[in-house]
């Protein structure tokens, strides 16, 4: 059956985030320590999202969310870096996402989902202004209502909670099992959009762990190429 609707989630499924997380860790942290760059991006993805829940309930500012998510992934291989350390990684880390693109595979996707007349939505965890800026540098508007992309912090609540997707439903008139959602992480896309009874595509490049929780995803994909077949199949 048809989706009814088809919501994407942006960094690390439309595009490659590894890459300028790669690019700042050469720069900034490759001379001094020995650690496998893959997996630590793979958990910075989770501790951003960690801290980004304090961000969103007020007990840290914008800059504690940068330098938490990297002093936390780091720690996890017992480095500890200073604040300075974490901004000057930060700020190079921002400047090779400004020369990020989508994947060709994802171009191809939304040019087929834009031909088949689905209703499509983004919503995008992280700070209103920053990610519609980057939304738009992915060139994103040529497929999305402008309207209809959303980040977590247009709505003041971030993915996993509920408001998002509920904000999304309501923009796009539908709900329910028909309503799918594509992205990578599993804390906040898979659980988010499985516990407002959406259906998912979990989109596993990295090959992460899958957390111990009961919400799991309709289809499981492990390239772009993948994503791509998967979300074609929902426009039949
Ligand atoms: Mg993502």
């Amino acid at each position: 059956m048809a989706a009814d609707a088809i919501v994407f989630d942006v960094d690390d499924t439309l595009y490659d985030l590894a890459g300028p997380y790669r690019v700042a860790y050469a720069e900034v942290f490759a001379s001094r320590y020995d650690l496998p760059v893959d997996e630590l991006f793979k958990m910075s993805r989770v501790h951003s999202d960690e801290a980004l829940e304090l961000l969103s309930a007020g007990r840290i500012d914008e800059e504690d969310h940068k330098v938490l998510r990297v002093q936390w992934t780091l720690a996890d291989w017992g480095v500890e870096v200073s604040r300075e350390e974490a901004l000057t990684f930060q700020r190079v880390y921002a400047q090779a996402q400004e020369h990020i693109a989508l994947y060709p595979e994802a171009v191809e996707m939304l040019d087929a989902c834009a031909a088949s007349g689905v209703p499509l939505g983004i919503i995008s965890n992280g700070d209103a202004a920053h990610q519609h800026q980057k939304m738009l540098r992915l060139g994103l508007d040529r497929w999305f209502d402008e309207g209809h992309m959303v980040a977590s912090g247009d709505v003041g609540a971030h993915k996993p909670a509920q408001a998002p997707f509920r904000a999304m439903e309501a923009l796009l008139g539908s709900s329910g099992a028909g309503v799918w959602y594509v992205g990578d992480t599993y804390e906040t896309d898979v659980i988010g959009s499985k516990r407002v009874g959406w259906s998912c595509v979990w989109v596993d490049v990295r090959g992460r762990v899958v957390p111990a929780v009961p919400e799991r995803p309709d289809k499981v994909v492990h390239s772009p190429a993948e994503m791509r077949d998967a979300v074609v199949s929902l426009l039949a």
